[in-house]
């Protein structure tokens, strides 16, 4: 199983505070975003709001005063027109008083029934004025600008007319005085949307100004674009006038200056709200990633094996404080399970030990004779199979002495069983001493044993045999209570192998036999052989 390194682990953490970072930037963001949206529109309605209230009042009241100002002047002309000397003699004196005397008009003429004029007092019409009729509504003076005009006839049968040319004076002062917003423009405009008089910034009397679209006709605002800027504005025509109307006009970012306000100000609190919670959300996140980075590193040095590891435990009460406490229950149960599975193996190891040791001797003891402790008969023939299998292959000499006690069943006689018992084991140690490391001695079977010797040809198993023989028969055994030395023969029986296991046998059996019959405590060998070796048969 592999852990992942600190790095990586740092790496993964990284990452989710990164996450987590983001997440908190974007959505302080988005929510920045949707309350700065919402202000501004609020902020732009509750304006819009008052402007489509205040507009239409202003125009409203403008208006009025409009009308009686109109209303006021054509009274003026009518009571001057109903005067008898302005038909019948020359109204030059009464024309020059009528001026001087009011404030409404900047001259006066009287119309000839053909369409002249016989006596013009006051600011006189410019040269290449339009000619008048009574119809008309305006009349440029000789300043160039237009005036607006008002007509009474005169006398019976429509012989004449009275002409008064308006002084915009008057209608300015009006306007000014209710005027109230310095930034705004409040004006009287013609038919052809020429400015008659006005207040506030705009065009000058007689320049043109854009009129708000025909939906805001009758007073209502509305946005749209005047000498080259956004502006908001209503327009209202004056009752009774010759097509003349009333104008208020405010430059759009003059009017929505709160909205530029509110939206700079949102800004730097947007600003602010966002880096004051990302670098909340840095600190949180930090403090909730740095717990979980030391805990990988814990659970790290527990995987490379460090079962001994406490982590120290915080009183926090929170997830980490509580994975803390968990990850350490954890680890003492690990380490309670590995003891016992280290008690267990132990244990295991121990009776292994024990098994291995008790196997070591049932082995020794199913190979090894238990009187003499030789081997057996059954190790001797396994042996005996593995020495053929190599003589085969290394084509070595290989040779067999069988032993057989010269009358022993006498000596059990004599002295009783355990007497033949006694001297079977007297014999293990004496065989033994005469043969080499690589020799195999082992008891054939009841008092009968056999020696193997690898690498020994006949006559070298022949001086075995003498060894073995001429040892026994030198030793004395006292084998009862009597401690009565006693001497014991053996007769002996050798051969070759010659490739054939059976005949081996069979020949060692022969020569064995044939020491018997030629009076026991001698050595013979296979006589097919025997011939070779100097001196025995
Ligand atoms: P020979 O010289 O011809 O060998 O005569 P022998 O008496 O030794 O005759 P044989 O070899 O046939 O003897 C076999 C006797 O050996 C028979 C048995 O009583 C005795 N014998 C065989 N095994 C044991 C044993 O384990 N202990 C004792 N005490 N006697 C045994
Ligand atoms: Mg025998
Ligand atoms: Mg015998």
């Amino acid at each position: 199983m592999s852990t992942p390194s600190i790095p990586e682990a740092r790496q993964a953490a990284g990452s989710l505070a990164t996450k987590l970072i983001l997440f908190v930037f974007v959505s302080t963001f988005v929510t920045a975003l949707v309350v700065s949206w919402v202000s501004i529109q609020s902020t732009y309605d509750s304006l819009r709001g008052t402007i489509d209230r205040l507009y239409p009042a202003e125009l409203a009241h403008a208006e009025r005063q409009m009308v009686s100002w109109l209303e006021a002047s054509d009274g003026e002309l009518n009571a001057l027109a109903a005067r008898p000397e302005i038909v019948a003699e020359d109204p030059t004196a009464a024309f020059e008083r009528a001026i001087a005397g009011s404030e409404r008009f900047e001259a006066l003429a009287r119309m000839t029934p053909d369409g002249g004029f016989d006596v013009w007092v006051g600011a006189p019409p410019a040269s290449d004025a339009q000619p008048l009729h009574r119809r008309s509504s305006r009349v440029t003076l000789d300043d160039g600008r237009e005036r607006g005009v008002l007509w009474v006839p005169l006398g019976e049968g429509g012989a004449g007319a009275l002409l008064g040319v308006l002084d915009a004076a008057h209608p300015g002062a009006i306007l000014t005085r209710l005027h109230r917003d310095p930034h705004s423009l409040l004006a009287l405009i013609d038919a052809r949307g020429a400015v008659l008089a006005g207040a506030g910034p705009g065009p000058e009397p007689g320049q043109p100004v854009t009129l708000p679209p025909e939906q805001a006709r009758g007073g209502l605002a509305s946005e749209y674009e005047s000498g080259g800027r956004a502006v908001i504005g209503a327009f209202r025509p004056v009752r009774g006038s010759a097509d003349w109307g009333l104008v208020v006009q405010t430059p759009f970012e003059i009017a929505f200056a709160p909205v530029l306000d509110v939206v700079s100000r949102i800004f730097v609190i947007d600003l602010a709200v966002i880096l004051f919670f990302s670098f909340l959300a840095y600190r949180i996140t930090g403090a909730v990633v740095r717990p979980i980075e030391r805990l990988s590193d814990w659970a790290r040095r527990i995987a490379d094996g460090q079962l001994d590891l406490e982590i120290p435990e915080t009183s926090d009460r929170d997830e980490i404080g509580l994975l803390t406490r968990t990850f350490n229950d954890m680890m003492r149960l690990l380490r309670r399970n590995q003891r016992e599975i280290e008690e267990t193996n132990r244990d295991l190891t121990e009776k292994n030990t024990r098994l291995q040791q008790a196997n070591e001797v049932l082995n020794q003891l199913s190979i090894t004779d238990g009187l003499t402790k030789l081997h057996n008969h059954r190790f001797f023939q396994d042996h005996l199979t593995r020495e053929i299998k190599r003589v085969d292959r290394a084509g070595e000499a290989l040779s067999m002495l069988l032993i057989d006690i010269d009358d022993f069943k006498q000596l059990n006689d004599r002295f009783g069983h355990a007497a033949g018992d006694e001297l079977l084991m007297r014999l293990a140690p004496i065989l033994n001493a005469a043969i080499r490391e690589t020799d195999l001695a082992a008891r054939y079977g009841g008092e009968e044993f056999v020696i193997l010797a690898p690498n020994t040809d006949l006559s070298g198993a022949y001086r075995l045999a003498e060894k073995v023989r001429t040892s026994i028969a030198e030793s004395s055994f006292i084998l009862d209570d009597s401690l009565r030395p006693m001497r014991v023969t053996v007769s002996v029986g050798v051969a070759q192998f010659q490739g054939n296991r059976k005949r081996f046998f069979q020949k060692t059996d022969e020569a064995l036999y044939r020491a018997k019959a030629a009076g026991k405590n001698c050595v013979k060998v296979d006589e097919d052989d025997a011939e070779d070796i100097e001196g025995i048969t």
